[in-house]
């Protein structure tokens, strides 16, 4: 993997002044998670008109039962005095545009003084196409006020939105475990998202540092990049994890599946009974089987005029084709039905499209749809199926790009800055988490706010 060296020269002494002078853009290094770390690092602000402020309020601070354990330091009112780490706008209740002006125009006084790494939450409903028309504009018009804004951040900060279904109470445990996320620096390189959440179901953990505790969880392609910082996060946060991938990768696998005191499989998801091994293998070695993160994935990048049969085929094979299989077996074999969960990686190609990409784009789309059908067929059991479409994010894979490419893809975001597969790995963890069981079929982007696509 290459280091980011313009990052490093931008934040340095004597080279940080002179960038500074010239006007360069200067990404500034993201706070990650560490466990023991404090949720947010300073007072957060909660505006909003309704009742459903009070109630986030009470929450966030812990002044309500089921928040005991937040303890943040909860403000009402925007005091340009104060540094807040992060802001929570509760805009459920917005009727009419207007609405828009007095909470955002409050939050405004506070953007100046917002702490290194802060963070920004909208908290919404969607809009819909048989809603009163000024009722609809109100609610769309978080979304574009909340992209925008998280275009404006600066320092490491981040703007996200959670947009809950008509009906879903604004404690539901999806929103509660979204706040904490979004609030977190697990999510340092989300930015500028907007996260559906459709419904009530899901259940708040014993223990928020270690939501998955007691749950096995299987994670392709785990012997190295993505896929293993996977497999360490979800080891982190309490699963027993089964690490996947090619024999040719036996070496690697085993040291991963070691370090988090999981178990290997070697195996290539392309074999038509990968599915059907997989099961074997979890319920035979750790009788269960809760998650799945189909994280394997190949690029043999070609212009659709020179493509080849094997380029396409073998990247549609791995990439797709291998997660439909797998899902089939699982889903037919009657094994998953205590609340599981299916997260599978997509990209930010998939969604905006990459020249010299059709076949990998092909493959990614493939995984949007296939997890938005797969969703209904697991919510008989409490199950969800999600995609994390990374942007740019330094890996073996990125760091076999031209260099000048490379450069240009890293700074074409709000963050100015390529993520790290940890990045990727924290959004894959809260997906699989308890709190989640309300977030069916979306996709969740870990892209810094990438300027390409939506
Ligand atoms: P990587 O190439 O570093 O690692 C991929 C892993 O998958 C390797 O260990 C490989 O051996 C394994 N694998 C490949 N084919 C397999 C097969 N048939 N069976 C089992 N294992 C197999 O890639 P990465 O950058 O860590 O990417 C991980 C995932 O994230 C991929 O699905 C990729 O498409 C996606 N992604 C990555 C980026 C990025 O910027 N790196 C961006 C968007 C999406």
């Amino acid at each position: 993997m290459s280091a980011d060296t313009y990052l490093e020269l931008v934040n340095g002494g004597v080279t940080g002044t002179l960038a500074k002078k010239l006007g360069l853009p200067r990404p500034t290094p993201l706070r990650r998670f560490t466990p023991g770390q404090a949720l947010v690092d300073g007072p957060v602000l909660v505006l909003g008109p309704g009742k459903d402020a009070d109630t986030l309020a009470r929450y966030l601070s812990g002044t309500d039962d089921a928040g005991a354990g937040w303890d943040l330091d909860v403000r009402r009112h925007a005091d340009e005095g104060t540094r807040f780490a992060a802001a929570v706008l509760v805009l459920t209740e917005v009727e009419h545009p207007q609405d828009l002006s007095a909470p955002l125009l409050a939050l405004s006084a506070v953007l100046k003084t917002l702490a290194r790494h802060g963070r920004i939450i909208t908290v919404s409903r969607p809009a819909r196409d048989d809603q009163a028309p000024a009722l609809a504009a109100a609610r769309q018009g978080v979304d574009g006020a909340l992209r925008s804004l998280a275009k404006e951040l600066r320092g490491g900060a981040t703007g996200n939105g959670l947009v809950v279904a008509d009906g879903v109470p604004v404690d539901a445990p999806a929103v509660l475990g979204g706040l904490r996320f979004l609030l977190s620096s697990r999510s340092a390189y989300v930015d500028g998202q907007l996260l559906a959440i459709d419904s009530e179901a899901g259940a708040l953990p014993e223990d928020w540092d270690r939501p998955l505790a007691g749950r096995v969880a299987v994670v392709t392609g785990a012997a190295r990049g993505i896929g293993a910082a996977i497999a360490d996060t979800l080891a982190r946060d309490g699963a027993t994890v089964i690490a996947v991938d090619v024999p040719a990768a036996g070496e690697a696998l085993t040291a991963v599946a070691n370090r988090v005191g999981g178990t290997a499989l070697q195996l290539d998801v392309t074999a038509k009974d990968a599915g059907e091994r997989l099961l074997r293998h979890a319920l035979d070695r750790h009788g269960r089987l809760d998650i799945v993160v189909h994280n394997a994935g190949i690029t043999r990048d070609k212009l659709l005029a020179n493509m080849t049969p094997e380029k396409w085929e073998s990247v549609l094979a791995v990439n797709i084709a291998a997660q439909l299989r797998i899902n089939e077996a699982l889903l037919t074999s009657g094994e998953l039905t205590d609340a599981p969960r299916i997260v599978s990686l997509a990209s930010t190609s998939g969604i905006a499209g990459n020249r010299g990409q059709t076949n990998y784009a092909a493959s990614k789309g493939g995984v949007i749809g296939m997890v938005r059908a797969t969703a209904p067929l697991l919510a008989p059991f409490g199950g969800t199926a999600n995609a994390v479409a990374p942007g740019f994010i330094e890996t073996e894979m990125t760091a076999r790009m031209p260099t000048l490419t490379r450069q240009v893809a890293r700074r074409l975001s709000s963050l100015q800055q390529g993520g790290q597969p940890v990045d990727v790995a924290e959004a894959v963890a809260f997906l699989a988490s308890p709190p989640a069981g309300g977030i069916v079929g979306q996709v969740l982007r870990v892209c810094g706010q990438a300027m390409v696509g939506r």
